[in-house]
């Protein structure tokens, strides 16, 4: 397992990162989370992303739970606000100081841990001021309740005007959090070069569009059992993505990834990894054995002919 720096900052963090999205408290018995968090430990992942909303906070219990008895010091602890979670008053949504200030609380109660090493926004908020926000982080901060900021799908845009105010009330803004895989590619033009430019690494979600690249869903056939397309927690995007068209060309990519030694799962994150902004990705796991197959994707060079025969291959698929 490589540690890389996230951002221009001095966090180092496991070049693969555990989430538990639709996972913990959720699809997985609390018993396979646990064993999924140690496969992950075992592999040399350090990086745990999860949210506050993730099965309604329940997720960030399962995380901490799992993570009882670990040196808190060889853990990276990432997690976000935004989305309302319980009962859902009128203030209990967006990043207005007083859900900031009320949610780190409520997270950091639930993951076990005085800190987090990143806090991250999981939208954009149109509706509270950015500076009042970028108070509120700079505020936790300053609280150790957070070591660094990060920010989930926001646009280049809006990263350039909250980095401006994260230098100005002096605190480290440094990752975005964007869906990114062979599938689902527009952070490339914008949101890369900006996060370049102003020293943000991306750590990326759903690096294998949920499950879909490991090639596991065939065309004409119904979902396996126990897959997440299968499943109860089942997002709009597997559900839109599922048509036979795209599947049979994700079987075609079995002998590129044969042509590296590789199997489906380990090919897609392998190309998510080409992209040097790519700090990590996050990568969900049902099973443990998942983790273990899957990290051996780290330090694999892809050729150029290769990444051309990829997107040859996907063709019109490909969101940009
Ligand atoms: P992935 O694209 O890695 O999908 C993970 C799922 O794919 C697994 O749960 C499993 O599902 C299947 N899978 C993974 N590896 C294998 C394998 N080797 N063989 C067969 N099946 C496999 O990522 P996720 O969609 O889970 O997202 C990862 C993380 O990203 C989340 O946990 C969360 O932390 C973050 N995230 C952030 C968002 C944001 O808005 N910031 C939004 C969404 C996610 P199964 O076995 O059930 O089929």
């Amino acid at each position: 397992m490589q540690y890389k720096y996230l951002g221009n900052s001095g966090l180092k963090i496991s070049e693969f990162i555990y989430g538990n999205w639709l996972t913990h408290g959720s699809q997985v018995e609390n018993e396979t989370a646990t064993k999924c968090v140690h496969a992950a430990l075992d592999a040399g992942i350090s990086t745990f992303d999860t949210a506050d909303v993730y099965a309604n906070t329940v997720a960030e219990t399962v995380l901490g739970d799992a993570l009882k008895g670990q040196r808190r010091e060889s853990l990276e602890i990432l997690t976000k606000v935004y989305w309302p979670t319980g009962p859902g008053g009128h203030n209990d949504t967006g990043l207005s100081r007083k859900h900031i200030m009320e949610s780190i609380n409520g997270s950091l109660k639930r993951l076990g841990t005085d800190y987090v090493d990143l806090y991250q926004a999981h939208r954009y908020d149109a509706s509270t001021p950015l500076e009042e926000t970028m108070l509120a982080f700079a505020d936790i901060v300053r609280q150790g309740k957070a070591l660094y900021i990060g920010v989930s799908e926001w646009t280049a845009d809006q990263i350039r005007a909250a980095h401006k105010y994260s230098k100005e009330l002096g605190f480290q803004l440094i990752s975005s959090q964007p869906q990114y895989n062979m599938l689902w590619r527009v952070i490339e033009d914008e949101v890369v070069p900006t996060s370049k430019e102003l020293g943000l690494s991306q750590i990326v979600w759903s690096p294998l569009a949920e499950g879909l690249l490991t090639g596991k869903y065939l065309p004409g056939q119904e979902a396996p059992a126990g897959s997440r397309a299968a499943s109860e927690s089942v997002s709009r995007f597997i559900r839109s993505k599922m048509n036979d068209d795209l599947l049979a060309r994700i079987q075609n990519l079995k002998p590129v990834a044969e042509e590296l030694e590789l199997t489906l799962p380990q090919l897609g994150l392998a190309w998510v990894l080409q992209n040097k902004n790519v700090a990590a990705p996050i990568i969900g796991a049902s099973r443990p054995q998942q983790i273990a197959e899957n990290v051996k994707a780290g330090g694999v060079e892809i050729p150029a002919e290769l990444m051309a025969k990829i997107d040859e291959i996907l063709g019109d698929h490909v969101n940009r």
